[in-house]
């Protein structure tokens, strides 16, 4: 199936429910994906790290700049700036430092936008990126199981993943927002379906642990690298949803 890769460092602003207009910005190569997880559901296609230049911290400083001082000068909305795009953001050796410049860039000519970032959870243990959540103020964190061999099955996770330490160090996080894909269909001869009774209990579970200040719900919107996988029906992701509001967590579904 077509994927899709973001061809430029600054892209959109496109129209979030939650953050208004979001201009996003991709710390990765724009004619690949890199990222430490490989997600069979991923809409940017297959991680293919043999390829691509991950931009530079003064690059994505100059663009950025570049972009919202346009923004200023012709009065173009800016709510947010997300770092999102074609991999997982943190994973870039100078991302604390586009995290310090963007604060600044946001403040000079932003003042209000907020800053988002969507990450993996994978570097939640690395001091330096927790460090740099006080400069961010929505951080949207995946979670897609609790069960390891859909971990496995699903995320593809490319080096070691602590699943138990993860959810661990994500209770340890001010305000975390937690997002979990839900999806089902057939993936090298096994069935996925992260939606399931075992699934959702201790999903719940977790939640309960990490306390997070929302939970974003949502399923595929977009093609896949393999067409053996299909979306969670709206009635059973808002059937989800109702059991975390349960819990007391604010939800979001986009289905
Ligand atoms: S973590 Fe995100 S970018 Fe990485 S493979 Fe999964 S969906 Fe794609």
């Amino acid at each position: 199936m077509g994927t899709f890769l973001f061809d430029k460092i600054i892209f959109g602003p496109v129209k979030s429910r939650r953050l208004g207009a979001s201009l996003g910005v991709n710390l990765l190569p724009t004619n690949s994906k890199i990222c430490n997880f490989d997600c069979i559901y991923c809409e940017c296609g297959l991680t293919d790290s043999t390829k691509g230049d991950l931009p530079s911290r003064n690059q994505v400083a100059e663009e950025l700049e570049e972009y919202l001082k346009e923004s200023v000068s012709i009065g173009r909305t800016i709510d947010a700036i997300t770092f999102a795009g074609n991999g997982e953001p943190t994973i870039h050796k100078d991302f604390a430092g586009i995290i310090e410049d963007t604060y600044h860039l946001r403040n000079t000519y932003f003042p209000k936008a907020q800053i988002a970032l969507l990450t993996n959870s994978t570097t939640v243990g690395s001091k330096k990126i927790r460090q740099t959540f006080k400069l961010i103020d929505q951080v949207i964190l995946k979670l897609d199981s609790v069960n390891k061999q859909t971990v496995e099955l699903l995320n593809c996770p490319l080096g070691s993943f602590n699943l138990e330490k993860t959810i661990e160090l994500l209770a340890s996080l001010e305000n975390p927002i937690v997002q979990t894909m839900f999806v089902q269909g057939i993936y090298r001869n096994k069935t996925i379906n992260n939606t399931t009774e075992e699934e959702i209990i201790p999903w719940l579970q977790a939640l309960d642990k990490i306390k997070p200040s929302l939970v974003m719900i949502y399923t595929i919107a977009r093609d896949t690298p393999f067409d053996t996988l299909s979306k969670v029906p709206l009635e059973k992701l808002n059937e989800i949803g109702k059991r975390v509001e349960d819990l007391g967590f604010e939800i979001q579904i986009s289905g």
